[in-house]
């Protein structure tokens, strides 16, 4: 198991494009794979290869995530980046906070979208 930690990164990169043929349209993985995601042995437990191929590209994706920057923005901004304000903010009962913005989009796009294209068709319609 510790064989990864005396690795370096450049060795744990080598070792995962190893198992990758580039092809033109996609990467196919040739190593072991369940499901239909190829699996990796990276940082201490076995991960998707998808997941192996970002954190080798762009580091971990736990630091990225709790970043302080990140959390403060989530306290203030939901996560579409619209602000929790007054007229903005839904509260409810169990304290969770709700974007009014975002909440209006989900509740148009339950809609059937014939409707929100012509409006004014089920007044005619009456
Ligand atoms: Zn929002």
């Amino acid at each position: 198991m510790d064989a990864d930690s005396t690795m370096g990164q450049d060795r744990v990169m080598e070792r995962f494009w190893t198992k990758v043929q580039k092809g033109p349209g996609c990467w196919l993985w040739t190593a072991s794979t369940r499901n239909r995601y190829g699996q990796f042995w990276f940082d201490g437990r076995t991960q998707p290869a998808h997941r192996v191929a970002w954190q080798l590209t762009y580091g971990p994706i736990q630091d990225v995530a709790s970043k302080g920057r990140m959390r403060e923005q989530k306290k203030t901004h939901c996560p579409q980046g619209h602000p929790y304000a007054k007229a903005n903010l839904i509260m409810r009962g169990n304290g969770d906070r709700r974007c009014r913005i975002c909440a209006n989009r989900v509740e148009q796009a339950r809609r059937p979208r014939h409707r929100a294209d012509r409006p004014r068709r089920r007044a005619q319609e009456i």
